[in-house]
C-alpha cells in the first residue's frame, strides 16, 4: 500500500478549501469519511477525512498533525455520498466544511458523539434452560428474566423494568452463559392489502414499476385526493420486498403522524424519522439504522436527504413543489435537485409528486427529461370542489369576512359539516395605526410593520423577530385612538367565536401550536368529526385530511396579484390549489369560497375556470417570454452590511468585475424587502441560457470577489437556483 502523508480535511468553517494535516504520531489509520480532531487557530475542530494525498501546497513546518482519530474502525460517509457533497459545494458555492458537516447528525459533529451501537436480542441458551427446570430459590429475578425469555428472543427494552437492578441482573445472566447476545434480525415487512388501485393509479404504478431497477425521473401529477400516497405505497411495496431502502421527503409541516401511521399500517414496519425538531439522540439513532442498512424506510424532512443508505432502492419528494425542499440561508441547496442528482449517482429512479407541480418540473415533464404521470380523478367517490368568487368591493364585512362567507358557514354549521378558514397571516392585526394622525408601529430594524399580538400586548416584527410592547397611547400625537388595521388569524378566531356562540373554534398557526402536543390535540379533535370551525395560515393546507370540512374560505390572496416576486403568482396557484383540495374529501361535496378585491384579473380567472395545469402553462410562457427559471438559469450574488453605501459599493466593484461571456449581471438592486434585521440587502442577479457558463463564469468571479477590499464590509453569499429575491 501506498502511504499517503497528507490527509485533506472538511473543517465547519466559512472558508472555500479543505485543509492538509499529518497523520496522527503513532500513525493511525484514518480512513475516507471518517471524523478526525485537529488543531484549527487555538481550537480543536472535528473534520471529516475526504482524501489522502501525497502532497500539500503547505510547507513542511506549517503542517500540523490529526490530533485523533474519531471513527476508528470504520468511515461514516461511503464514497458516493462524499462525491455527492463535493458535488453540492461546488455547485452551490459554499464553504466544503459547511455542506459536508452538515450531512452529519447534529451528535456527531461533536468529537464526544460516537455511533450508537447496534441493537442486539437476548437469547436463553442451553444452560439458562436447563436453569429454568430448577426451582427459583431464591433469585428470583435472575429467574423471572429467564422466564421472559423462555418465550422467545427479546430486546433489552422489552426486559427493562424486571427488578430494580434488570441491566445487572441481564449481565450477570450473560456471564453464566444461561443468556447469549446476538444482533437483532431484521423482520422482513408485512404489507396490508390496500385498495384496488383507480385506472390512473395503475397505470402510473404499471409504468414507473417497469423502471425501478435504473434512474429516471418520474412526476407524479395528481389532483389532490388523487392517491399518490397510494401509489407511492405500492411502489415502496416493490423495493421494500427486493431488500432495498427507501427515502421518503416531505416539506416541514409535511410531516404529520397521519402520513406515518399510513405507512407503519400498510408497510408493517416503522420508519426512521429524521427531521430537525427530534432530540439529537433520536436524531442519531435514525441516522445509524439508516446508514447500518437496519432502516428500511427513511422519512425525513430537507436535510434527511444525506442520510447514508446502502441499500437504497428508491426516493419519493412529496409535494415536490414546497419552497421549504430549498434552505434560505447557509448552504443554500435544492433538496429536490440534489435528490435527483443522487438518484441519478445511485441509478435508482425518483418520484415527484405534487398536486400543483413546480413550473421547474413541468418543464421538465414538458420536454420529455421527466415521465409524466397524470392523475386527474380523485381515487374516493369525493367529487371536486366547486369555487365561487367573491367580490370584497360589493360586500359588507365583519372582520375580513363577507356576508356571503358568513352564511356559507352558517348553512354548513347548521348541517353538522366543518369549516375552514385561511389566511396567510398571523397575529391579530398586521398594523397598529392611529386614526388621529396615522402613524403605524413599524420595525426599526427592517422595511416591516410590526404585526399586532393582542393578547400578549406586543407588536411583533415577523422578520427579525423583533418585539415592542403596545403603547396605551400614540407615540407620535398622545391620541387615544390606536386600532388595528386587517385581519390576522388570532383576530379571525375572536370574531367567529363572537359570531357563531358554542361553537368550537380551533386556531392553527405557528403562534397558537408552538406549544408541545397542541397541534395533535387540535387535530385529533378536528378528526373526531364534531362540528366546529378551524381558522389557520398555510400550516393548514398541506398533507392533511380532514373528512368533514366541506367549505373552505380564503379571506384574501391579493397581496400576490401584484406582487414584484415573479414567483408570487406560482406560489399563489399552487397555494390554493392546496387549500381548496381539502374541501370535501369524502362522500359530501365541497365549496370553496374565494374573497377578492380583483375577481377580474386574468391570473385568478384563468385558474378558477380551466385549472392549475394550464394556469401554470401561462405562467411557464410569460417565465420563457422574459427569459426567467426555468426558461433560463439565474444566480444572485446578495450582499448585506449596515450601511447601504457599504453594500452598493461592494456590489457596483463587484459587476464590473463579472467575467465576460454568455451569462449576464445585472444590478444591484435592492431585495424586495430592503432593510431587514438592521441591515441593508441588495443583490446581483446572474442570468444565463447555458448553465456551464454560467457556473464557469461565477467560479471565475469569485476568485476576485474574494480578493475585493469592499468584500470584508459586507455579508455575500451566492445563491443558485434562488426562490426568493
Ligand atoms: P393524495 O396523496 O393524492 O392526496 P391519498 O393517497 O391521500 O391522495 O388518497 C386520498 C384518499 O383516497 C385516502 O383516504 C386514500 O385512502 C383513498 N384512496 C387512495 N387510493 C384509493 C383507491 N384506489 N380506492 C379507494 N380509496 C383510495
Ligand atoms: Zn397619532
Ligand atoms: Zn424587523
Amino acid at each position: 500500500m501506498i502511504h499517503h502523508p497528507i490527509i485533506k480535511v472538511a473543517l465547519p468553517v466559512p472558508l472555500p478549501q479543505l485543509f492538509d494535516y499529518l497523520q496522527t504520531e503513532d500513525g493511525s489509520f484514518t480512513p475516507v469519511g471518517s471524523r478526525v480532531l485537529v488543531p484549527f487557530g487555538r481550537r480543536k475542530l472535528v473534520g471529516l477525512v475526504m482524501r489522502h494525498a501525497m502532497t500539500s501546497k503547505l510547507p513542511p513546518k506549517r503542517l500540523l498533525r490529526i490530533v485523533q482519530p474519531l471513527d476508528q474502525s470504520e468511515p461514516l460517509l461511503d464514497h458516493g455520498l462524499l462525491e455527492l457533497l463535493e458535488w453540492c459545494w461546488k455547485y452551490y458555492k459554499h464553504a466544503p466544511g459547511k455542506v459536508v458537516l452538515s450531512a452529519l447528525p447534529p451528535a456527531l459533529r461533536k468529537a464526544g458523539g460516537t455511533l450508537p451501537a447496534p441493537p442486539v436480542h437476548y437469547f436463553l441458551t442451553q444452560a439458562g434452560r436447563e436453569r429454568l427446570e430448577q426451582p427459583a430459590g431464591r433469585q428470583k429475578t435472575q429467574y423471572r428474566m429467564l422466564e421472559t425469555l423462555a418465550a422467545g428472543a427479546k430486546t433489552a427494552e422489552s426486559l427493562f423494568g424486571i427488578g430494580s437492578q434488570w441491566r445487572k441482573t441481564l449481565t450477570l445472566l450473560i456471564d453464566q452463559s444461561q443468556v447469549e447476545q446476538r444482533p437483532a434480525s431484521i423482520d422482513p415487512p408485512v404489507f396490508a392489502p390496500g385498495p384496488k388501485l383507480t385506472d390512473g393509479q395503475q397505470k402510473a404504478v404499471d409504468k414507473i414499476s417497469r423502471d425501478l431497477r435504473h434512474f429516471h425521473c418520474h412526476l407524479l401529477d395528481g389532483i389532490t385526493g388523487s392517491g399518490k400516497t397510494e401509489v407511492y405505497m405500492r411502489l415502496m411495496e416493490e423495493v421494500l420486498a427486493r431488500d432495498r431502502q427507501v427515502l421518503v421527503l416531505v416539506p416541514e409541516i409535511g410531516l404529520t403522524p397521519q402520513l406515518l401511521r399510513r405507512f407503519k399500517q400498510r408497510l408493517g414496519l416503522e420508519p426512521a424519522v429524521i427531521h430537525s425538531g427530534l432530540s439529537p439522540g433520536q436524531r442519531l439513532e435514525a441516522w445509524a439504522a439508516a446508514r447500518a442498512g437496519r432502516a428500511q424506510l427513511i422519512v425525513g424532512t430537507r436535510s434527511a436527504l444525506f442520510t447514508p443508505m446502502p441499500k437504497a432502492g428508491l426516493i419519493i419528494l412529496d409535494e415536490e413543489h414546497d419552497a421549504s425542499f430549498k434552505q434560505q440561508d447557509g448552504f443554500r441547496y435544492s433538496a429536490r435537485d440534489v435528490a435527483i442528482k443522487r438518484a441519478a449517482d445511485l441509478n435508482i429512479p425518483v418520484v415527484l409528486g405534487s398536486a400543483t407541480p413546480s413550473l421547474e418540473s413541468l418543464n421538465n415533464a414538458l420536454a420529455g427529461k421527466y415521465a409524466w404521470h397524470r392523475l386527474r380523478e380523485r381515487a374516493t367517490s369525493a367529487s371536486l370542489p366547486s369555487w365561487r368568487v367573491l367580490d370584497l368591493c360589493q360586500q359588507s364585512t365583519f372582520h375580513g369576512l363577507s356576508a356571503t362567507a358568513l352564511d356559507a358557514m352558517r348553512e354548513a354549521i347548521e348541517r353538522e359539516e366543518q369549516v375552514m378558514v385561511f389566511l396567510n397571516r398571523r397575529g391579530y392585526a398586521p398594523v397598529l395605526m392611529c386614526q388621529q394622525c396615522g402613524w403605524y408601529g413599524s420595525c426599526d430594524r427592517c422595511d416591516a410593520r410590526l404585526t399586532w399580538h393582542r393578547s400578549i400586548g406586543i407588536l411583533w416584527c415577523h422578520h427579525c423577530g423583533s418585539q415592542r410592547k403596545v403603547p396605551k397611547l400614540c407615540p407620535d400625537c398622545q391620541a387615544d385612538e390606536l386600532v388595528g388595521a386587517g385581519e390576522g388569524t388570532q383576530q379571525l378566531e375572536e370574531a367567529l367565536e363572537q359570531h357563531f356562540p358554542g361553537i368550537p373554534v380551533l386556531r392553527f398557526d405557528r403562534d397558537r401550536t408552538r406549544g408541545k402536543g397542541v397541534m395533535a390535540m387540535q387535530l385529533e379533535q378536528v378528526m373526531k368529526g364534531e362540528t366546529c370551525l378551524l381558522v389557520g395560515t398555510q400550516m393548514l393546507a398541506k398533507g392533511h385530511h380532514f373528512p368533514k370540512v366541506t367549505l373552505v374560505v380564503i379571506v384574501n390572496v391579493d397581496q400576490a396579484l401584484y406582487s414584484a416576486d415573479y414567483r408570487a403568482l406560482e406560489r399563489m396557484g399552487q397555494m390554493l390549489q392546496q387549500v381548496a383540495g381539502r374541501a370535501g374529501r369524502m362522500e359530501k361535496p365541497g365549496t370553496v369560497i374565494l374573497q377578492t378585491l380583483h375577481p377580474e384579473h386574468p391570473a385568478l380567472e384563468l385558474l378558477l375556470t380551466r385549472g392549475y395545469e394550464a394556469y401554470a402553462r401561462w405562467l411557464l410562457e410569460e417565465r420563457h417570454m422574459a427569459g426567467l427559471p426555468p426558461s433560463g438559469y439565474q444566480a444572485l450574488l446578495r450582499a448585506e452590511a449596515h450601511a447601504r453605501s457599504d453594500v452598493e459599493k461592494f456590489l457596483r466593484e463587484a459587476i464590473d468585475l463579472f467575467p465576460q461571456g454568455e451569462a449576464r449581471a445585472h444590478g444591484p438592486m435592492p431585495a424586495i424587502m430592503e432593510r431587514m434585521g438592521g441591515r441593508s440587502r441588495m443583490y446581483l442577479m446572474l442570468l444565463s441560457t447555458s448553465r456551464s457558463s454560467l457556473h464557469r463564469q461565477i467560479d471565475q468571479w469569485l476568485l476576485s470577489l474574494r480578493a475585493l477590499p469592499s468584500s470584508r464590509k459586507t455579508r455575500w453569499a451566492i445563491d443558485i437556483d434562488p426562490q426568493e429575491i
